[in-house]
């Protein structure tokens, strides 16, 4: 679908045709001006899956009638909750249902994970990032170094986009790591840059770390439920992300965790652990000796959180149903469209900073607007349209494909086409 075309009929029929667009009833959107906004945050808080009431609805029934029967009875034990999420994660992310976890949220989940991962040396004990890093990683990169007594001024390898440009370039990264392997440790980068909307190549940022002798690791709070990924087959380490961006789990939802099965099956692997990552016939006979389980719930350290895992449960039922192929190609043709429209807008002064290339790139798009850009976003926001705003004039705009339609995306273009 490339013959994209600024006639409003385009987008009627692409909407017509989208065999997504029965999704879009499954989701409430946010009021504005007495009637549903148009949302394109989900890129920083997805949208309630309609079901999410019903699921949670159960397992305070469950609560209120069983109480502390509830982990053993119903149609979900909460005994074993954060297993019924496993399934689908598993195909989102492109690993074994094994390999999968969710636990705590994702800063608390990137500590954890380094624990286990980062066994600085001597010798080698540099963790290399991108330049730029959501802020979160960064203090947790910063203090984790501190806690092993090592200088974050010269153990953290930060890689720059070239002096003027905002994209990274693949090789940048690659050479950034070849260069540095006698002293690198483990690789950290955000599969999609918050700020840019650049999905960087995972399989060869793994390639190149392991070839260092460095961990593997992503932070994918960006790329969960947006682009399809393959980390098992990539042999990612490991990876971490939270679940109520694009994956509509909720404020504060659950946390995911991927560990490569040649560690999670292995329970000798160093971790910080728990009574919930114990074998379930084990955990309650409260003996002496951490056995943990040989699977990344072995990481799982406290109780199941089984309303917060419930909501999730109602939105990758979405997915489950949806398919991530589908997802990935309706958001493809999505964030194109909206790329032709903004490209016929040539009055406003603004460049659209995420690469052009599809698989570069999840559903976001970020244009900086050299002037107006807090106006635009004002307009928007009165118009009813819900978009991010970051100082210096940066609107990221992120059409989640699950409820967004051709026409929001027309409806967005039409104000900046009329109004600025
Ligand atoms: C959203 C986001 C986070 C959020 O971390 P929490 O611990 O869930 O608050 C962390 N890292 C990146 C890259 C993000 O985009």
């Amino acid at each position: 679908m490339t013959n994209y075309s600024t006639d409003i009929l385009f987008a009627q029929k692409a909407d017509e045709q989208d065999n997504l667009k029965l999704y879009r009833n499954a989701f409430y959107f946010p009021t504005m001006h007495h009637r549903p906004a148009i949302y394109f945050c989900g890129n920083s808080l997805g949208l309630q899956p309609k079901k999410a009431k019903e699921i949670i609805e159960t397992e305070l029934e469950v609560w209120r009638n069983d109480a502390i029967e509830g982990f053993f009875t119903g149609k979900h034990p909460w005994l074993y909750y954060q297993e019924y999420v496993k399934p689908t994660l598993a195909k989102i992310m492109g690993c074994l249902p094994h390999e999968v976890t969710v636990m705590n949220t994702l800063t608390v989940n990137l500590h954890l994970l380094l624990m286990s991962f980062y066994r600085p040396t001597a010798k080698k004990f540099k963790i290399l990032m991108e330049a730029g890093a959501f802020p979160s990683d960064q203090y947790a990169i910063e203090t984790v170094m501190k806690h092993f007594g090592l200088n974050p001024a010269t153990a953290i390898i930060e890689v720059a986009p070239e002096t003027g440009e905002k994209i990274l370039h693949r090789n940048a990264i690659i050479e950034c790591i070849e260069k540095n392997a006698q002293e690198l440790a483990l690789v950290l980068i955000g599969g999609i840059q918050y700020y840019t909307g650049q999905l960087f190549d995972i399989a060869a940022i793994t390639q190149a770390a392991h070839k260092a002798g460095a961990v593997a690791s992503f932070d994918l709070a960006h790329v969960a439920g947006n682009v399809p990924v393959q980390l098992h087959e990539w042999k990612v380490d490991f990876a971490v992300w939270c679940s109520y961006k694009y994956l509509n789990g909720g404020p504060g939802a659950i946390g995911g965790v991927y560990i490569h099965e040649q560690y999670a099956t292995d329970t000798r692997f160093p971790r910080l652990g728990g009574w919930w990552g114990n074998d379930e016939q084990e955990r309650f006979k409260m003996e002496k000796g951490f056995k943990p389980k040989a699977c990344a719930s072995g990481w799982n350290i406290s109780t199941t959180q089984v309303m917060n895992t419930a909501a999730l449960l109602a939105s990758l039922e979405i997915f489950e149903a949806a398919g991530m192929d589908t997802i990935r190609k309706k958001s493809i043709a999505l964030t194109g469209y909206l790329e032709y429209l903004l490209q016929q807008v040539n009055h406003i002064p603004f460049e659209i900073i995420t690469p052009a290339a599809p698989e570069e790139r999840g559903a976001q798009l970020s244009l900086f607007f050299k002037e107006n850009g807090k106006a635009i976003h004002n307009k928007m926001m009165e118009k009813g349209i819900i978009v991010d705003y970051r100082e210096p004039g940066v609107i990221r705009i992120a059409p989640a494909p699950l409820y967004c339609s051709f026409q929001d995306v027309y409806a967005f273009y039409k104000i900046l086409r009329n109004k600025f």
